[in-house]
C-alpha cells in the first residue's frame, strides 16, 4: 500500500524536504484540473500543515512526512485503499497527512517511530475518526475510515478527519526474518509497550492537536472504530485512557491476546497429530491442511446444525441460540458421523472428531486448568474463514495463519524473555510442536529486567472496570463472530458478565455485546456479515438512542445472498416470530434465550 511514496524506510529526515515538494507538487496539480478558490485557499493550508513543521520544528519529536491536498473523486491509485473501494463511495476533497513521532533506537539496535496516516476532509464534519489497527500491525493503514466486517470505508465520506498508525514499528523496515519477522520488535520492551497501547493516546492527542490548529475548532465528537487488534486497541482506550473517545467499535477483541496464543499452538499440535508421520522427527507444515479434508469439515458442520440449528425456532442454517449449542448435543452428532469401518469422505475417523473435541475445549496446563477458554459450537465451524486459522487453506499455499500469525507472537511479543524463532511457516510449526504447555505457557506472565512488566499485564485489555468511560458517557458496541476461530466469543461473553457484575447490573447502559452467528474473525462464514454499526454506535452517542437490534445482511459467498437478520444485543437471541419471510429480518425478534 505504499507504492505511491517512498518506501517508509526511505523515510528518514533527509528525505523529507522532497516529500514535501512532492506534496506541493499535487496541489498544482489539482490547481490544473479546474480549483475553486475555497479549494485553493484550502489547498495551501494544507502544505502549509508540512512546511511550517519541516523549517522550525517546534517538537524534534514531531516530523511531517506529507502533506498534500487530495481533490474530490481522485483515482483509487492516489489513495491506496486497504480494500477496493466499492462503486458509489466517494471520497471527498481533503488533506492527506503522514508523519512520525518519537524517533529512536530500541534496546535491540532496531530503528523506531511512531507513523500515523491522517485524512482532513475539506467539508469537515468535526467529528474524529479513530481507524484500529490489525494482527501485529507495522502498517500505516489507510486512513480512510474503515467500519468493520464487510462494509466500505465510511469514516472519511461521512466527513470525520480519520486518522490510522502503525502502532510504533514499521513492517517494511523492523522485519528480521531470523528474529521473528514482523514480530521482532517484540525484542524491545518500548516497542511493546507502544504496539500494546500507549502508541494509542500518542497519536491520537498529536491527531486532535492538528485537528485543533487546522480548523480552528477541537473535534466535537471522537469515535474509534477497530477489529481484532483494533479491538483490542478500542477495549485498551476505554480501560486505560477513557476520557479520549466517546464511543467505540471494539469487534472481535484480542484483549486475552497472550493466551489466544497459546490457543493457537494448542490448536496446532492437537490438528497436526492427525498429520503426523511417525517416521519422521518434524511435522510438515505443508500437510497440516490435510487433517481435515473440505468434506470432512462438511460433515462437522451437518452435525453442529443437525444439533443446534432449531433451537432459535427455524432451521435456517444459523445457529441463533449458540449458547444452548452445548458439546454433549453436538458430540452426540459426531458420533453419528464417525466411521464405522474405513475413512471415507462422508465419514469422520475417531482421531479427527477427538481432535475437534480438543481443540473446542481449548488448553490446558499441568493440572488441567484452562490457559485461555473454550470455543461455542456453531454454524460457521469448519468454514472457510475458521479453516484458514486453524489448518491453512486446503488449495494452494496458505498456511494456517494460526502458525505463521500465532507461532512468531508467541514467541517474539508474548514471551519473557522473547524467542528468536525464524518467520518461516516449518520453523514456526516446530516452535509450537515443541511448546510445553505444562512447562512453558507461563511465559506470558513472566518478567526480566529488560522487560519489567509480563506481556499479559502489557497488552491485556479484558478489565471490567470501565467507570471512568461510563462516567464521561461514553458507548461502545462489540460485534464478534460466534464462530470466530481466532478470539474465542466464550472470552469477550464471559468479560460482558463481568462487566456488567462491576456496573450493577447496568453493562447495557454504556456497552453491548453483538454476537454474529456463523461469522468466523472479523467477517466472512455462513453469517449475515454486513452490518453498519458504526451508524448505531453514532445514534446511541449522539442521541442517546441505544441500539436494540442491528440489521444485517448476508453477502455474495454466502448460502444465502441477500438475506437479512437482526443482530441482537447479547443475551438477546434472533428468534423467528413464526410467520412472514424468512428471509427478512422483519420476520425476526430479539428476544432473551431459552434456558
Ligand atoms: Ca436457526
Amino acid at each position: 500500500m505504499y507504492r505511491n511514496f517512498p518506501p517508509p524506510g526511505a523515510a528518514c529526515p533527509s528525505t523529507f524536504p522532497k516529500l514535501i515538494v512532492f506534496g506541493v507538487a499535487a496541489v498544482f496539480a489539482s490547481g490544473a484540473w479546474g480549483q475553486t478558490a475555497a479549494e485553493g485557499d484550502f489547498a495551501a493550508r494544507c502544505a502549509a500543515l508540512g512546511g511550517s513543521s519541516g523549517k522550525t520544528p517546534a517538537n524534534t519529536r514531531e516530523t511531517v512526512e506529507l502533506a498534500r491536498f487530495i481533490p474530490a473523486g481522485a483515482p483509487a491509485k492516489d489513495l491506496a485503499p486497504s480494500r477496493p473501494l466499492e462503486p458509489g463511495v466517494q471520497i471527498p476533497a481533503h488533506c492527506e497527512l503522514i508523519g512520525r513521532l518519537d524517533e529512536r533506537t530500541g534496546a535491540d539496535g532496531q530503528p523506531y517511530a511512531i507513523r500515523y496516516h491522517l485524512r482532513l476532509p475539506q467539508d469537515w464534519n468535526g467529528g474524529f475518526f479513530f481507524q484500529g489497527g490489525g494482527g501485529t500491525n507495522g502498517d500505516l493503514g489507510d486512513a480512510l475510515g474503515n467500519a468493520g466486517g464487510s462494509l466500505p470505508p465510511v469514516g472519511l465520506a461521512l466527513g470525520y478527519a480519520v486518522l490510522s498508525q502503525d502502532s510504533g514499528h514499521d513492517n517494511a523496515r523492523n522485519d528480521i526474518p531470523e528474529r521473528g519477522g514482523r514480530a521482532s520488535f517484540g525484542a524491545d520492551a518500548e516497542a511493546r509497550a507502544n504496539y500494546a497501547h500507549a502508541s494509542l493516546a500518542r497519536t491520537s492527542g498529536a491527531a486532535k492537536k492538528i485537528i485543533a490548529r487546522f480548523y480552528g475548532n477541537a473535534a466535537r465528537r471522537s469515535y474509534f472504530v477497530g477489529c481484532s487488534k483494533g479491538g483490542q486497541e478500542g477495549m485498551a482506550l476505554a480501560q486505560k485512557y477513557p476520557r479520549e473517545f466517546d464511543g467505540i467499535i471494539a469487534a472481535a477483541p484480542a484483549f486475552s491476546v497472550p493466551r489466544a496464543a497459546l490457543a493457537q499452538a494448542w490448536d496446532v499440535q492437537t490438528f497436526a497429530a492427525l498429520v503426523r508421520d511417525p517416521r519422521a522427527a518434524s511435522v510438515d507444515q505443508r500437510k497440516l491442511p490435510a487433517a481435515f479434508s473440505n468434506a470432512d469439515l462438511a460433515t462437522v458442520n451437518k452435525a453442529v446444525l443437525r444439533a443446534c440449528d432449531a433451537d432459535d425456532g427455524l432451521a435456517d442454517g444459523i445457529v441463533g441460540a449458540f449458547e444452548q449449542c452445548t458439546t454433549a448435543k453436538v458430540k452426540a452428532q459426531l458420533d453419528r458421523s464417525t466411521c464405522t469401518g474405513e475413512k471415507s469422505a462422508s465419514c469422520l475417523s475417531k482421531p479427527q472428531v477427538a481432535a475437534l473435541l480438543r481443540s473446542m475445549e481449548g488448553p490446558r496446563g499441568r493440572n488441567g486448568e484452562a490457559l485461555y477458554t473454550s470455543w461455542h459450537w456453531d454454524g460457521g465451524i469448519g468454514s472457510t474463514g475458521w479453516r484458514r486459522w486453524k489448518l491453512g487453506d486446503s488449495e494452494g499455499p496458505i498456511p494456517a495463519l494460526n502458525v505463521v500469525t500465532g507461532g512468531s507472537a508467541l514467541a517474539m511479543l508474548f514471551s519473557v524473555p522473547p524467542t528468536p524463532v525464524r518467520s518461516d511457516p516449518q520453523s514456526l510449526l516446530d516452535y509450537q510442536m515443541g511448546f510445553d504447555m505444562s512447562r512453558d505457557a507461563n511465559i506470558i506472565y513472566a518478567t526480566s529486567d529488560a522487560f519489567p512488566r509480563s506481556s499479559w499485564d502489557e497488552i491485556n485489555a479484558r478489565s471490567p472496570g470501565l467507570a471512568t468511560f461510563r462516567a464521561r458517557g461514553g458507548k461502545m458496541i462489540v460485534p464478534h463472530g460466534v464462530s470466530d476461530p481466532v478470539f474465542s466469543i466464550r472470552d469477550t461473553l464471559d468479560w460482558y458478565r463481568e462487566v456488567n457484575q462491576r456496573h450493577e447490573g447496568r453493562a447495557a447502559d454504556f456497552v453491548r455485546v453483538f454476537p454474529v452467528p456463523g461469522m468466523a474473525h472479523c467477517s466472512r462464514g455462513p453469517a449475515t456479515d454486513r452490518y453498519n454499526a458504526f451508524a448505531a454506535l453514532v445514534e446511541w452517542v449522539e442521541r442517546g438512542d441505544a441500539p436494540e437490534a442491528i440489521i444485517a445482511q448476508a453477502g455474495p459467498g454466502t448460502p444465502w445472498p441477500g438475506r437479512t437478520r437482526p443482530l441482537c444485543p447479547y443475551p438477546q437471541v434472533a428468534r423467528y416470530s413464526g410467520s412472514g419471510d424468512k428471509e427478512r429480518a422483519e420476520s425476526f425478534v430479539c428476544s432473551d434465550p431459552k434456558r
